[in-house]
């Protein structure tokens, strides 16, 4: 299936790895060029390189933190008038809220719900003169079933949720839609990481830990970040200017809602 995007221009932020560097692949293999943000050198010029080689687009690498002024500057100077916007940033860290001050719930609410806005700020309305855009923002199944100990991702993730189901409704009319990406679990670095936290504190075995949660997700695996990359392309095709403001889990059936 043609997407319909070959030519058109993505800003894709947190791509080196894992969740953003699938979507940054999928949009690639579309034909449309790319500019990656993450913070370590090393594998952001890798994966420029390698996406690049695989797919002939051109790929611009933007070295930054995109929690920060000056990292979101450098992105859009890189990449000022995109068509498409992927909107992505590490989690917060798991925890109890009482052991949470204020700054730590700034930082989540920078990371996780501000940084995607003042982008969608900065690019929406540049899309609405151009005729064409499309965002999508990188959340997690806990919008719609929270998890206990990421209460600074449930509440920074319900608050760009929230502002997101207002604006989509406004830019849709101009073919600009949002729609916001939930991943259940998939086989990345951070999922490792927090398994590799839980099989310490449990004192299990890596693999242990890491085959009994795959046994518990209905499909009986976790997902892998090229299936979420090609949902995020399908939305960000030109047909798909009809879905806006929707929260689209991609979890294997993990979250169980009937509606
Ligand atoms: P990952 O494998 O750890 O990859 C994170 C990517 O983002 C890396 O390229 C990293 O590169 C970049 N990055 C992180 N913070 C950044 C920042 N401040 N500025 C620029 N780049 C940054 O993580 P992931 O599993 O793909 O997760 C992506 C998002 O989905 C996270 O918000 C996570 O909480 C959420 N999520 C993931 C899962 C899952 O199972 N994987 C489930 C639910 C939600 P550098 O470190 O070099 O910056």
């Amino acid at each position: 299936m043609d997407l319909g995007i070959r030519g058109r221009k993505a800003l894709v932020c947190a791509a080196s790895r894992g969740l953003g560097r699938g979507c940054a692949d999928a949009l690639a293999a579309e034909g449309v060029d790319l500019t990656l943000v993450a913070r370590s050198a090393g594998p952001l010029e890798e994966a420029a390189a390698a996406i690049r080689d695989a797919y002939g687009v051109q790929v611009s690498a933007v070295c930054a933190d995109i929690t920060t002024e000056s990292g979101r500057a450098a992105a859009l100077a890189a990449c000022p008038d995109p068509d498409i916007l992927v909107n992505n940033a590490g989690g917060p860290p798991p925890g109890d809220f009482r052991d949470w001050d204020r700054d730590d719930w700034v930082a989540a609410v920078d990371a996780n719900m501000l940084t995607p806005i003042l982008l969608i700020k900065s690019v929406v309305d540049g899309m609405l003169e151009r005729g064409f855009g499309r965002i999508v923002n990188i959340t997690s199944s806990a919008v719609k079933s929270p998890i206990p100990i990421l209460g600074l991702s449930n509440g920074a993730r319900a608050g760009l949720t929230g502002f997101v189901a207002g604006l989509a409704r406004e830019t849709v009319r101009g073919n600009v839609t949002i729609n916001n990406l939930l991943p259940g679990p998939f086989a990345t670095d951070r999922l490792k990481a927090t398994i590799e936290t839980v099989a310490s504190q449990q004192q299990r075995p890596f693999d242990e830990v890491w085959n009994e949660r795959m046994a518990q997700n209905p499909a009986g695996r976790f997902g892998n970040p090229a299936e979420f990359g090609q949902a995020c392309a399908f939305l960000c095709g030109a047909s798909a200017g009809y879905i806006t403001g929707q929260n689209l889990l991609i979890d294997g059936g993990g979250v169980n809602l009937t509606l």
